[in-house]
């Protein structure tokens, strides 16, 4: 708005309107929070490690370590047994004399923190249920709850920790709970490196009854004898806790939720299995002639040039498979370089498919993507599940980097889904009918595709941007999600994702929530808070404060600048802030460190006329005004009635019935005349151009109802019908974020304006954005009061005949 305006404006709101000082007084004392307040004393000091500009500092430094594991599945007790020689190279400027190792298996003990503090009521396992919370009601104890308590009962968990060594000596070892300490002989200077082994074993959990990530499914109804397994194997090695620059050892216990603190390494793992089980894996297999068939080799080759994906194991190689047994067993050897992590799965109910991927570029020009699956996945998966890694691939690679390992793969197991390098666990099944075939509905396809997505592209983050999940679940989970929308929505828009900000409106305005920036184990209602809010906040930030090129070119710098390091949240701030060129500082308050939500309100719009001052037009306009106003009804009925006394005795008339008030006399033309000879020249000019001009002036009256400042995004109508869009920067809050004003200038006239109409800042009462208010479209629904339901009102003589029927077994299974 230039200076010319602001003098006209003067002139004109001195007639319409006093300004008040509230506003100003609220802001100086009292409740004033300045949400435009730079959030340099809430993040951490920058160093020589982290800049200030949220880039790995000139003395950034991580731990290296690599491990060799010769594991065995023990098919028939379901278990491992293992050992492995871990390498670990001390790129600190520490010097170390203990290192601490994750034994994640241990949370499985029935004397775990994890186990002990569980929260009775708790059934969702992942997190306390709202309802359960609020309603006064007598505890429940549900049937998955049962079948837990009795499997750890019936189950010896947790790792058998049986030799520690290193150079032929044992090392002294003390169990924490979830963490292993292990005593050098000798200091560990930086750059130095120490080699140990650790000899393990321990009982796989079977993974429906304890949801761990990773366990056996058991398939008791295959022809085999004894039926078959699917094994899931993660979290099965002792394994480094991460040692930082910011928090020394990450030492927090594994409770169950917040996930993995990890250091990158190199991995050489032998897997024994069965013969005939099919093996899939982090990393690239090192001995295909010994573990796969010519026929099998031969199809991998033509996999790598291959349009869609080709069968490894046939649905047919496979039911056979199923229905043998075997005592033999042979060993999978894998690599997998610089990885954070290993994990494998094991079964011979395995379908496999697989379809290169060439991406280009130097870093994995081709990739091969791969699925393997049971036939109760069919016809899902052979359909899908291959194409939903290659189509993942292919927008996070736009997003971040090239996929940066040889081969991206999609499991299906008991695991709803969960991601490791190279390798994710996904759960979706399809239903077989009474004539044998097997179908899906349209809910069980978009969870495929969208849990393929989601956790191939945690092969993204964090498995390469590696952050630490155990303290800031969002930080994988929500830049994920973020990104995993945005892949949905470019697969099919039609499928209901349910992922915009608008998604999040009913969590927004709920009470249960703590803020993003809030440790993993402590978040309430994890789904929302880590998942879909921080990635609505997302989307906002991409397609409505920052737009798309400059989101995109700070996104991008972000993944670079942390590929295969360990950013923190400050240096995603600091990095999209400083790559954008925008200060982000308010949105980061507000989204990631408050409960605020989005609730603008445009409360009136204040038309202004500019007044000429010359009496011989304006006391005429006046005139013009009094005589549009509502006429009298008590005049109008008495007129009709004849009541009027001056108009039944015209006798009386005198000079006001011919002369208004409004009448113009000389004395106001002289004060006119004094009026424009006391200005000065330039404002002469100011008043006389804005009368020819003979613009509208509009004041809208804005205010801020959820306490997230945010950009007015406004839809302006004009008389004609048709709208312009106006995007006014949230920095319009920084004096007063409860109610601002703004003038509009046009020469068109004004008939509605709408807040954000195209829904995009996740606004949760979109009936005050409308101004005049619309008349709220709703949907009738024809009801009946609900019938009484008790033991009396059961028609026991109808119920006794009804046939008794007994549940689909899949039924149960849903949660
Ligand atoms: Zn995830």
């Amino acid at each position: 708005m230039s200076r010319y305006y602001t003098c006209l404006l003067y002139v004109a709101l001195l007639l319409v309107a006093v300004p008040s000082t509230d506003a100003a007084i609220r802001q100086t004392k009292g409740d004033f929070e300045d949400r435009f307040r730079q959030l340099d004393e809430v993040l951490p000091t920058a160093n020589s490690y982290r800049t200030a500009g949220g880039e790995p500092g000139h003395a950034y430094w991580q731990q290296k370590v690599s491990y060799e594991i010769d594991a065995r599945l023990i098919e028939n007790s379901r278990r491992i047994e293992a050992s492995e020689r871990i390498t670990y190279t001390n790129n600190s400027p520490d010097t170390m004399r203990f290192l601490w190792l994750q034994l994640d298996q241990n949370r499985f003990r029935t004397d775990s923190m994890a186990e002990l503090t569980q929260v009775f009521a708790d059934s969702s396992r992942r997190g306390p249920k709202l309802e359960d919370r609020k309603e006064d009601k007598p505890p429940q104890i549900s049937l998955d709850e049962l079948r837990r308590q009795q499997f750890l009962a019936d189950n010896e968990t947790g790792y058998q920790i049986i030799d520690v060594r290193s150079g032929g000596s044992e090392m002294a070892h003390t169990i924490v709970g979830t963490l292993m300490r292990v005593d050098l002989s000798r200091p560990l200077g930086p750059g130095q490196a120490v080699e140990f082994t650790i000899e393990f074993a321990f009982n796989i959990v079977e993974e429906d009854a304890v949801s761990a990530r990773s366990g056996y499914e058991h398939f008791p109804e295959d022809e085999r004898e004894g039926g078959n397994d699917i094994f899931l194997l993660a979290q099965w090695f002792p394994r480094l806790h991460a040692y930082t620059d910011y928090e020394g050892w990450t030492n927090k216990e594994f409770l169950g939720r917040g996930e993995f603190t990890l250091e990158f390494g190199d991995y050489s793992v032998d897997i024994t299995v069965p013969a005939d089980h099919i093996v899939s894996s982090t990393g690239v297999l090192q001995n295909p002639a010994d573990v796969l068939t010519r026929t099998q080799i031969k199809r991998l080759e033509q996999a790598e040039k291959a349009d869609k994906p080709v069968f490894i194991v046939t649905p047919e190689e496979a039911l056979d498979n199923e229905k043998e047994a075997t005592k033999k067993t042979s060993t999978w050897r894998f690599k997998a370089d610089n990885v954070r992590d290993f994990a494998w799965a094991s079964s011979r109910k395995f379908i496999w498919d697989a379809q290169a991927y060439h991406q280009g570029g130097d870093v994995q020009p081709m990739v091969m993507a791969m699925s393997f699956y049971p036939r109760e996945g069919e016809p899902l998966w052979s359909k899908y599940s291959t194409a939903a890694v290659i189509h993942t691939m292919k927008v996070y690679s736009r997003f971040s980097f090239d996929y940066p390992y040889p081969v991206a793969q999609s499991v299906n197991g008991p695991v709803g889904g969960m991601e490791y390098p190279m390798i994710t666990f996904n759960g979706p099944r399809t239903d077989e009918q009474d004539d044998g075939e097997r179908t899906y509905s349209q809910a069980e396809k978009r969870f495929l595709v969208g849990v393929v997505i989601h956790e191939v592209g945690h092969i993204y983050f964090p498995m390469t941007v590696n952050s630490d999940e155990r303290q800031w679940t969002w930080m994988d989970e929500g830049l994920n999600s973020f990104l995993d929308a945005m892949a949905g929505l470019e697969w099919d828009p039609d499928i209901p994702w349910k992922v915009e900000p608008r998604d999040m409106v009913d969590y927004m305005k709920s009470e249960d929530q703590v803020p993003i920036m809030t440790q993993s184990d402590s978040v309430l209602r994890l789904g929302p808070n880590a998942y879909g809010k921080p990635a609505a906040a997302l989307m906002i930030l991409r397609e409505t404060i920052l737009g798309r090129e400059l989101f995109d070119f700070a996104f991008r710098e972000y993944s670079r600048r942390w590929r295969f390091k360990r950013p923190t949240p400050a240096d995603f701030f600091r990095t999209m802030e400083e790559a954008s060129g925008v200060d982000l500082d308010w949105f980061w308050r507000g989204w990631f460190y408050s409960t605020d939500h989005v609730d603008l309100s445009i409360d009136r719009i204040w038309k202004l006329r500019l007044d000429t001052k010359d009496p011989d037009i304006d006391f005429e306009r006046r005139r013009q005004e009094e005589k549009d106003k509502p006429y009298s009804l008590i005049v109008e009925r008495n007129r009709a009635e004849r009541k009027l006394w001056i108009e039944s005795n015209p006798e009386i008339r005198d000079f006001y019935d011919e002369n208004d008030r409004f009448t113009v006399t000389n004395k106001e033309r002289n004060e006119y005349r004094k009026f424009l000879q006391e200005l000065e020249d330039w404002e002469v000019a100011a008043l006389e151009r804005a009368l020819a001009e003979d613009k509208h002036y509009y004041v809208l009256e804005f205010s801020n109802h959820g306490g997230l400042v945010m950009p007015l995004i406004l839809q302006l109508t004009y008389a004609e019908g048709d709208s312009e869009m106006m995007r006014i920067p949230a920095e319009i809050w920084r004096r007063n974020a409860k109610s601002v004003k703004k003038l509009i200038v046009t020469d068109r006239e004004l008939t509605q304006v709408v807040i954000d109409p195209r829904w995009e800042t996740a606004d949760v009462d979109m009936e005050n954005n409308h101004y005049p208010r619309r008349i709220i479209p709703s949907r009738i629904e024809a009801f009946k009061s609900p019938e009484r339901e008790g033991l009396e009102q059961r028609d026991i003589m109808q119920d006794i005949k009804t046939e008794l029927e007994t549940p689909d077994k899949d039924e149960k299974k849903k949660e």
